[in-house]
């Protein structure tokens, strides 16, 4: 009953021209777009206006960060009403790659959460372990502290709306996924935490992603696992062909 989701994330990708080039040829395609199916970019704020403009209507506008404050002193950063003036649906929140190079803490990605939520967008909460977390056996721990920590600011009803992404960090760009079996493992696991802090129908209700070298050749065993509602999608979403082929394949 949840309906699945592709979502891209270009990370630091794509000049106007080439975000032109893809929103084109993905146009021409957008016949394969299914209705039961939830699309969605995540591009650099340099290319929001264009995609909002050229994109297909099916494929929904999401960014890859925000800050937490609406307005201010705050030089080179980007708030959550700016990005709802874009009509921006999705906003990433704890992507790996903010938390280790860019030193995010669960405090400040719960901050995130909630204004993109009280925005009136939609968060994309990610989690992961890294390979030395998963190797020592922390993964559970890991995964269950940033789920907690991350939605810490939220209320229950709010908490039904939420898509969360699953990305083991060793898995992220590197070609190399998860078993389906592991993903729907730590999945499962996130939602039943949904359930033991929120109830069973918030946690039936929220939309819980795999992502890490994610492609159109192995999304359909993701998205064919109960638990599993879809991909988050780095490298193979950069070309709009892959990206009708992942739509294809859901
Ligand atoms: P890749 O699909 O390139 O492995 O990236 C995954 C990711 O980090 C999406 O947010």
């Amino acid at each position: 009953s949840r309906v699945p989701m592709l979502i891209g994330n270009w990370k630091m990708n794509k000049t106007l021209q080439e975000a032109r080039d893809f929103a084109q040829r993905l146009g021409q395609q957008s016949m394969h777009l299914k209705p039961g199916c939830e699309y969605a970019i995540c591009a650099p704020y340099t290319s929001l206006h264009l995609l909002r403009v050229m994109l297909p209507a099916q494929v929904q506008l999401g960014a890859q960060n925000v800050y937490h404050e609406v307005s201010g002193a705050y030089t080179g950063e980007i708030s959550a009403p700016m990005l709802v003036d874009f009509g921006t649906k999705f906003v990433l929140a704890g992507h790996s790659e903010r938390r280790a190079i860019f030193g995010e803490s669960n405090e400040m990605i719960a901050r995130k959460v909630s204004t993109i939520m009280k925005a009136g967008m939609t968060p994309i909460l990610c989690v992961g372990e890294t390979i030395a977390e998963r190797e020592a056996g922390q993964t559970e721990h890991v995964v269950k502290e940033q789920v907690l920590s991350g939605l810490a600011n939220l209320e229950s009803g709010e908490v039904e709306t939420l898509v969360i992404a699953y990305e083991p960090v060793w898995a992220i760009g590197t070609g190399k996924t998860a078993s389906v079996d592991d993903a729907g493992q730590v999945i499962g696991w996130i939602r039943q935490i949904l359930v033991d802090q929120f109830s069973s129908s918030v946690a039936n209700h929220v939309r819980i992603l795999y992502g890490g070298s994610v492609k159109a050749d192995n999304i359909a065993s993701f998205v064919g696992h109960p638990e599993i509602d879809g991909g988050l999608v780095g490298g193979a979403s950069l070309e709009a062909d892959s990206f009708v082929g992942m739509a294809k394949a859901i």
